[in-house]
């Protein structure tokens, strides 16, 4: 297997040196070892301080499709009403794990080519807001749009109803404040933008999350789901199962790197650029607003084959893209400016690839992509 390839694509992304080099211990038994219990301890308390929060978080060992369902799971009763609130592939994707769970879900949809419209929600919510929680996506990965969850969560705090936000392709690219944004479960995942190897998943649960696990009538559904039974694991000096020492020191080690950088303004600057430069160049975006600080979505042009570009891009120049899925398959292509991707030599190599594969192409450009880039 080629380990060299520069991974530009919307997650996993490439991983620092100081991160690898954290992992590669062989460490110490973390059930039995007290000094691990601190170090993971430390590693929650960086993680909220980079999404600040005061309220408990929890470091799961699973990928983070993991955390989306834990929270489903924990939060959800059988008969409960659940909002569904979609503009993209994750967003509808997660009316299947509200129905696992047994809730009634009514799914809620806006322009899957713009944000969601914060003003709509509420009007919507004025005519039906019985709902116990409603589950929304922060960035939508497969479509490159932001949505504003600061907004939005305040609407869905109005009416009572709390948020399952899946921002696992956000957190560390764009603000986020849980404390002040009326957060009830907010979920990460450590492949993405902290760019800490993939099979980590973070949960943030606000005290009315918790109570609303607390208060159920029916008890959750499954073992390594149920956020519940982290309860009390530093004072109990317990974990649920064995602790991925590697990863967690991995992790640790990324969400440093992440505190000691200017994290959101380095992604929001990246992601002008690769916007601008595709745009320039005379390609059309996929979203039509709402543009996401993370990753970007590019209509393919006239007559190109996802599958061929990806080739051409992973043969020649050793570099991976993103393509699409669902609705979009074969439609766009997706440049992942996380994390550690965002270097300017990545960007450069990125733009000159691409020039080249467009050529093999026959596609003609109104100019190359790394004169755009380079302005
Ligand atoms: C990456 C990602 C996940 C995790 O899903 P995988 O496809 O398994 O990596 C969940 N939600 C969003 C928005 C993501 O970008």
């Amino acid at each position: 297997m080629n380990t060299n390839y520069k991974i530009m694509t919307p997650g996993p992304t490439e991983i620092d040196p100081s991160v690898l080099a954290a992992m590669a211990v062989n460490g110490t038994n973390p059930d039995l070892d007290s000094e691990f219990f601190e170090i993971y301890k430390a590693t929650v308390d960086q993680y909220n301080r980079l999404i600040g929060s005061s309220s408990q978080s929890y470091i799961l060992c699973g990928e983070g499709i993991l955390g989306l369902e834990a929270a489903c799971a924990s939060v959800i009763e059988e008969g409960d009403k659940i909002l569904c609130i979609s503009n993209g592939i994750f967003g509808a994707g997660f009316k299947g794990f509200i129905e696992m769970y047994g809730g009634e879900a009514t799914l809620y949809e806006g322009d899957y080519r713009k944000g969601l419209d914060p003003e709509a929600l509420r009007a919507f919510l004025k005519e039906n807001s019985d709902f116990k929680a409603a589950t929304l996506v922060h960035c939508e990965t497969p479509s490159g749009i932001t949505n504003d969850i600061e907004k939005l969560c305040a609407i869905l705090n109005d009416y009572g109803i709390l948020s399952i936000v899946d921002s696992v392709s956000a957190i560390g690219g764009e603000p986020v404040d849980f404390d002040h944004w009326h957060i009830d479960f907010l979920l990460g995942g450590s492949q993405k933008c902290l760019s800490a190897p993939a099979g980590l998943t973070m949960v943030t649960i606000s005290p009315k999350g918790k109570a609303s696990m607390q208060n159920r009538k029916t008890p959750i559904r499954g073992f390594y789901a149920n956020l519940l039974i982290w309860e009390g694991w530093y004072e109990k000096q317990w974990f649920p199962y064995t602790q991925p020492l590697q990863s967690i020191l991995g992790f640790k080690k990324a969400v440093e790197n992440c505190l000691a950088s200017d994290f959101v303004g380095t992604h929001a600057s990246f992601g002008n650029k690769v916007r601008l430069a595709f745009e320039k160049a005379g390609f059309e975006l996929y979203p039509q607003d709402h543009y996401s600080n993370t990753v970007t979505t590019v209509l393919l042009p006239e007559g190109v084959d996802f599958k061929v570009l990806f080739n051409h891009l992973k043969e020649d120049s050793n570099v991976l893209i993103g393509g699409g899925f669902g609705h979009l398959d074969n439609k766009i292509f997706r440049i992942g400016h996380m994390g550690s991707n965002n270097k300017e030599e990545n960007m450069l190599l990125t733009m000159k690839a691409l020039d080249q594969a467009f050529d093999k192409l026959n596609v003609q450009l109104n100019m190359s992509l790394l004169d755009a880039y380079n302005g």
